[in-house]
């Protein structure tokens, strides 16, 4: 056998061993809510879609005249010729709902991140990085080079000891954090973090993937913290904004650098016209209706109430299983009960903290989120 074929086959029985092989199972995505998957009709609990735009007739249809208009594809990298003018009208929407002068949209959340932190950050700079943070903040970090700590999670003290000792050393310095944590829903403290970067000149990036849409009205997780000052404010357009692509939020000089420098938007080709006329639309409805971005935390706030677990505070609920195998099994009990909710184990969680991570949307009924609690709580007994 080839070393190839003899590297991923290994790779793979060891994955098999330790029940961390991962498979795609394919799934209809019937609206924001309903799944089929095997045959199988399920309500789901594991989308990011949290308000169900992804399914809007407002969007849908802006995506669709788009595509009869401009076609499917941007068709280069959008210092060619993919910067069609759709992009800049959803730059200002984006700046617009977040406060900031200006915005750069990106192929994706990932992207984004891959591509702003090596952009700000290299050799001789340091970058400090909550240890829950998404991987992709992780890949920019590992992209540029910069020495790379990593703090405690949510541990502004901690923060504030490694900026005493090591900021002194170092040129630049970058304070990189999910605003809400992916796989826990739990929110950065954005207003202190920020109080100590501004005190030890560093640069705080937080990741808002999961609070644009959902936090303060829609205007995601910054605007949770009254007084918070973040520079550097990415998310996605691909979880409550309901479509794909990604952004950073930022100052007129900082957006104009990274659209001249940033590796994943220069060499990278320009989002579809029809992804950024969705994301138009989505974001028009979620600056016109606060009340439609409220209703996610509220359904989990109702499924945290119901089993007695500490407030949501965010979309996303964890419910701690522990080892991998377990939470597959815990997974499998609901689908047979009619819910979609993916287990999450390691390494996308730590090691002991394999889970089901439910996420709430706009479009669940208030009886749906009731029966998954009732499902739920004899999981967590067990
Ligand atoms: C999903 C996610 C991303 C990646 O965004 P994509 O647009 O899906 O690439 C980045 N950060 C966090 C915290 C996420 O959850």
């Amino acid at each position: 056998m080839d070393s190839l074929q003899s590297f991923a086959e290994g790779k793979l029985a060891a994955l098999e061993r330790l029940t961390l092989k991962r498979t795609l199972a394919p799934t209809h995505r019937v609206d924001g809510v309903w799944v089929e998957r095997d045959g199988r009709r399920l309500i789901s609990f594991s989308c990011n879609d949290y308000l169900g735009l992804s399914h809007h007739p407002a969007v849908k249809a802006a995506a669709m005249a788009a595509v009869e208009t401009y076609g499917a594809g941007a068709g280069a990298s959008r210092l060619i010729t993919g910067d069609h003018p759709l992009m800049s009208e959803l730059e200002g929407r984006l700046a617009a709902l977040k406060g900031t002068e200006a915005a750069c949209v990106f192929g994706s959340g990932y992207l984004t991140n891959a591509g702003v932190i090596p952009t700000l950050i290299g050799a001789g700079d340091l970058l400090i990085i909550d240890e829950l943070a998404h991987s992709c903040l992780w890949a920019g970090a590992r992209l540029s080079g910069a020495e790379t700590v990593r703090m405690r999670h949510n541990d502004v003290g901690h923060l504030e000891e490694l900026l005493t000792a090591r900021r002194g050393a170092f040129g630049r310095v970058m304070v990189a954090t999910d605003g809400v944590f992916s796989m826990d829903g739990d929110l950065a403290p954005l207003d202190r973090l920020s109080a100590v970067c501004a005190a030890h000149d560093a640069w705080l990036l937080s990741d808002d993937a999961h609070g644009i849409g959902v936090l303060a009205g829609g205007r995601g997780s910054v605007h949770v913290f009254p007084g918070a000052v973040v520079p550097l404010q990415m998310g996605t357009l691909s979880k409550a904004v309901g479509g794909y692509g990604g952004y950073l939020c930022a100052s007129r000089a900082v957006i104009d650098l990274i659209k001249t420098r940033a590796r994943t938007f220069v060499y990278s080709t320009g989002l579809p016209p029809a992804s950024a006329a969705a994301a138009i639309a989505a974001l028009d409805i979620i600056a016109s209706d606060p009340a439609l971005c409220a209703l996610p935390l509220a359904k989990a706030r109702a499924f945290t109430a119901a089993l007695s677990l500490p407030a949501a505070t965010s979309a996303i609920v964890p419910v701690i299983i522990g080892e991998a195998q377990a939470a597959l099994e815990a997974s499998l009990r609901l689908r047979d009960q009619g819910f979609l909710v993916v287990p999450i184990r390691p390494p996308t969680v730590p090691e002991g903290t394999a889970r089901l991570r439910v996420a709430f949307s706009a479009a669940h009924a208030d009886e749906d989120v009731a029966r998954l609690a009732a499902a739920v709580r004899p999981l967590m007994a067990a």
